[in-house]
């Protein structure tokens, strides 16, 4: 009784976490309430009974012994990972983390037939199938898609002749060998080749599922990985009738889902397009104008911004690299007390990871009232006398607007281009994500600013100071 109502208490406190962190403001709490509704849930199962049985001072059979070892390395690994891990690399981890996830659910649920080879009990071997099934594709494509993102192997989507007619048989293959575990009456012997075969079948899926996804659909495919890690999680969780795994299993699962569809939204693309075009394997037939950009000195810059009555910054993953969100937020200070309006415009998949761009300029405390969405920045664009763009490229290349052939075509993007003027702030002639070339650099009204963000922002900001 206890037990359970321990659970509902996480549960709830998952939901509320969750609702929180989808603002800015209450993020953190929303982090800090779900992390409490887990150690609610660890020490819950801690105590319960069939935990509890297995303590015993025969340490190779106690149960706590093993769970303690797993916690406290776990813990260790986790702590060192996040402390370590940069921002612009935490879109890697996630896939990890999910990967993880996948595997966790893949090993109990093997456990359980291992526990069970017949299967006789329906609900049970059903849950352990589908399970074995979704946990080994999670695993092996979140680990690909780190590998992608993490550029150990190449981010570019990979075809090859017949992938999707092979991608149907691998999954039929591997779903009659759930089948196979959970239909009375077949022997043991035949059942466990059935489910060697689905398990080694679904670890191949999720290697051909992601191969041919790259680019910019990549941060599309974690979130859908994670969802799918929470739907193993919750598999998981009717196997060893455990409420809050089903529960906490079908929140990462239904919110995984959701943000994977908010994310199509803003690159225009339907899921089945984004599993199954190959989007990103080709680049565009387009080549570069064959025209140098306009470059200008920040002393030059600063007097066009001097007389700017409205600002628009646009961040990007430069903008992460060079972590300039302080000093943007001293810039467009500067730039207020000249007078102007200054907004940020966030493109929903600007940055490495969702909400990159949102977390960055939060930290510098750049008021929320002022970040704007790319709907309500766009029609305000051709009014804008200044758009800073901070280290973005794809989010405001036109190409997505103009080019057929570009693998970002579709793409919705801040339109950069129709402010009256546009400072790109970015290193050299580096491509964005998507390896494409954007004309918006030689446009007319365009002028760069080369150099690290930060130093170019800081620079422009004490040409305020120093007035
Ligand atoms: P891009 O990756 O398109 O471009 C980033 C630009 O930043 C580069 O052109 C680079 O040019 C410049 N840059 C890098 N370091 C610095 C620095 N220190 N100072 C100044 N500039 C710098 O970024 P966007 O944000 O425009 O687009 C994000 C892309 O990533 C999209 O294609 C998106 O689909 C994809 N993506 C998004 C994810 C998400 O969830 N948000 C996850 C995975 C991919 P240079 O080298 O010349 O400086």
């Amino acid at each position: 009784m206890i037990i359970n109502l321990a659970y509902i208490v996480a549960c709830v406190f998952f939901i509320l976490g969750i609702k929180k962190l989808g603002k800015v403001k209450t993020a953190r709490q929303g982090n800090f309430l779900s992390a409490l509704g887990m150690l609610i849930a660890v020490i819950a199962v801690f105590c319960e009974k069939e935990v509890l049985g297995t303590w015993t001072t025969d340490w190779y059979q106690n149960g706590y012994l093993w769970c303690g070892l797993a916690i406290a390395v776990g813990s260790v690994i986790g702590i060192v990972w996040a402390k370590k891990v940069k921002m612009t690399g935490m879109p890697e981890l996630v896939a990890l983390f999910n990967g993880f996830g996948g595997l966790a659910s893949l090993l109990l649920a093997f456990s359980e037939f291992l526990k069970n080879p017949t299967g006789e009990e329906l609900v049970t071997s059903t849950a352990t199938g589908l399970t074995i099934l979704i946990g080994a594709i999670t695993f092996t494509g979140s680990v690909l898609a780190w590998g992608k993102l993490s550029e150990k192997i190449t981010g570019r989507a990979i075809l090859f002749k017949g992938q999707k007619a092979i991608n149907l048989f691998l999954l039929l293959v591997a779903v009659a060998g759930a089948a196979i575990y959970v239909i009375p009456g077949i022997d043991e012997g035949t059942k466990l080749i059935a489910v060697l075969a689905l398990t080694a079948i679904a670890l191949i899926l999720g290697i051909t599922v992601v191969l041919p996804i790259g680019g910019g659909d990549m941060p599309v495919v974690i979130s859908l990985l994670n969802s799918f890690s929470g739907l193993a999680a919750s598999m998981a969780g009717f196997i060893i009738s455990n409420t809050v795994l089903i529960v906490a299993g079908c929140l990462v699962g239904a919110s995984g889902v959701v943000l994977t569809l908010i994310m199509c939204k803003a690159m225009n693309r339907s899921i089945g397009n984004l599993l199954f075009s190959g989007f990103g394997a080709t680049s565009s037939s387009k080549k570069g104008t064959g025209e140098e950009p306009k470059a200008i000195a920040v002393e030059d810059a600063y007097l066009i911004l001097e007389a700017a009555a409205s600002v628009v910054f646009i961040p990007g993953y430069g903008m992460a690299v060079a972590q300039a969100q302080h000093a943007v937020k001293e810039l467009a200070a500067r730039l207020e007390e000249n007078g102007a309006e200054v907004s940020f415009a966030v493109h929903p998949v600007a940055g490495r990871m969702p909400g990159h761009m949102n977390v960055l300029l939060a930290e510098a405390d750049i008021p929320y009232e002022q970040l704007k969405t790319m709907e309500e920045v766009n029609p305000t664009m051709p009014t804008q006398d200044v758009a800073i763009v901070v280290g973005a490229n794809d989010v405001v290349n036109p190409a997505a607007e103009t080019d057929t052939t570009s693998p970002i075509y579709g793409m919705p993007i801040i339109k950069a281009h129709e402010a009256k003027t546009v400072f790109v702030l970015k290193r050299g002639k580096g491509k964005g994500f998507s390896g494409i070339e954007n004309e918006l650099f030689t446009m007319k009204n365009n002028l760069m600013i080369y150099g690290d963000a930060k130093a170019t922002i800081t620079a422009l900001a004490s040409e305020f100071g120093s007035e």
